[in-house]
This record gives structure tokens, sequence and C-alpha cells, in this order.
């Protein structure tokens, strides 16, 4: 992936982190777009590590104007775009029957939104561009089965699905594809709660075929994979990456 530019959205924290690892080790220069500037900033030292061009973009992904700009920050300093990776998200864990409504448009003002905004602004570039090119969409294992205490975060990454079969579908004719990296339990900030519970963490960890919790290191190659330009006929495809947990 020499030469080419990736953009990751969330790239500065957790499983964004080391997405944006694989890309630089695959050679990519890396756009990591965030709100918070110092994890921002300590990510693209990271990445830097790694030999390529990095660069924090501060964007809130549900906020149309500055995912332009972030764009067009992006594609001035790096070069024009070769890959996207929507995996910003947020959740929000309630009973059903307690979620306010203000939790529910928060997360999918984030999750799909953000999903939204930011892959039709890197579709709309690489049609632009006319060099086809690479989105993946990070889904969550959520999508395949149902979660308590998480209606808005199942509902929005199963909307994602729905998103990234569209943009398969309708961008093939531009050579962009389009596919889905669905993680399963992975230790980062947004699980930080559910590991306290040690009663849902043994439970999850028993019904996982490989006895464990995913690292974020674990979705480095999966992405840089996905996004590889030599794999052209691979578009609309479900990756998951669980331990087993959705097939036991
Ligand atoms: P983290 O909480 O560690 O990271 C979330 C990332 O999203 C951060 O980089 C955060 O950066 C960014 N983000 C959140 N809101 C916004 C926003 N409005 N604009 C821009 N960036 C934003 O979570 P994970 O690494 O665990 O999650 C990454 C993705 O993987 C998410 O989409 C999540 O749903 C998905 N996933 C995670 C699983 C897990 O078990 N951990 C399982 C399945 C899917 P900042 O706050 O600086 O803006």
């Amino acid at each position: 992936m020499a030469g080419l530019t990736a953009v990751v959205t969330g790239g500065n924290r957790g499983i964004g982190l080391a997405v944006a690892e694989g890309m630089a080790k695959a050679g990519a220069d890396v756009a990591v777009w965030a709100r918070d500037g110092a994890t921002s900033a300590d990510a693209v030292e990271r990445l830097r590590g790694h030999g390529v061009r990095a660069l924090a973009v501060a964007c809130d992904v549900a906020d149309e104007q500055q995912v332009a700009e972030a764009m067009t920050r992006t594609v001035d300093e790096l070069g024009p775009l070769g890959c996207f990776v929507a995996n910003a998200g947020i959740s929000a864990a309630a009973p059903f029957v307690d979620t306010p409504l203000e939790d529910w448009r928060r997360v999918l003002r984030t999750n799909l939104d953000g999903a939204f905004l930011t892959t039709r602004e890197a579709a709309r570039r690489f049609v632009a561009q006319g060099s086809g090119g690479s989105i993946v969409v990070v889904a969550s294992t959520v999508s395949r089965f149902g979660a308590a205490n998480q209606a808005a975060y199942a509902a929005s990454k199963t909307g994602l699905l729905g998103l990234g079969r569209t943009l398969a579908v309708e961008l093939a004719r531009h050579r962009v594809r389009c596919n889905m990296l669905l993680p399963g339990w992975t230790r980062t900030d947004m699980t930080a709660p559910a590991l306290r519970n040690e009663r849902f963490t043994a439970a999850t960890t028993a019904r996982t075929p490989v006895r464990r919790w995913a690292e974020p290191a674990e979705f480095e190659e999966v992405a840089a994979f996905l996004a590889d330009p030599a794999l052209t006929f691979h578009t609309g495809n479900e990756v998951v990456v669980d331990g087993g947990y959705t097939v036991f």
C-alpha cells in the first residue's frame, strides 16, 4: 500500500489505532480523524515510527462541514485518497425501557450519521479522482445477535451493514469496493465498563471458542487486507473477527 493515503476515523485509540497501524505497516500514509487532540498526537507519533507520513485531523464525524474540511486537509497534505475506514463509534448501555431518547440520538448520530457523512465524502472523492478505492465500515458482531441493554448501539451497527452493502453495489462501477469489519468482544476504552463486570466477562469468555476477548492489535492485518488494492473482486463482504463467538 506504499504511496496510498488511508483515513481512519477514530484512529487515535482502540481498534481504530490498530487499524491505522496496520495501514502504516503496509506502507500507507495515514490520516487519523478524531476529536481528542492529545491522543491523536500520540497516535501520529506512533504511526510515523513505521516510516510513513501521518496526520492528525480534528473532526467530529457527525458534523458535515468538519468532515468536508477534514477530507480537503487530508488530501492536500497526504495526496489522493486510497482507502477510507469508517471506524469511529460510541455506545450507551441501558435497559431498553429506560433508554433516554437523547442517548438513542447520540449513538445514532455518531455511529450512523457519522458513517454516512464520512463514507459519502470518501465516495465523492473516489469518484472525482477516478482512481477506484476501498471503504471499510467497522460494524460489530452485535449486528448478528441480540444484546441486552444495547438497543441503540445494535440498531446503529445493524444499520451500518445496510449502508456498507449498498455502497458495495452502487460504487462498484467506479471501482470502489466496500467491505464490513465485524469485531467481537475487544479490550478497549469502549468496553472498559463491561470488563469491570466480572460475571459478564466470564460469561462472554466462556461462550467464545478461543476463550478470551480480542486485543485491539488483532485488527491490524485484517483492515489492511480488506483495503489492499489488489483485492479487486472482494466487495460487499462481512468479515467477522470474534474468536468464533457468533458461530458457537
Ligand atoms: P474506543 O472507545 O476505544 O474508540 C472510539 C473511537 O471513536 C475513538 O477514537 C474516538 O475518538 C472516536 N470517536 C467517537 N466519537 C467520535 C466522533 N463524534 N467524531 C470522531 N471520532 C469519534 O472504541 P473501540 O476502539 O472499541 O471502537 C472502535 C469501533 O469498533 C467502534 O465503531 C465500535 O463500535 C467498534 N466495535 C468495538 C468492539 C469492542 O468490543 N471494543 C466490538 C465491535 C465493534 P475521540 O473520542 O477522540 O473523538
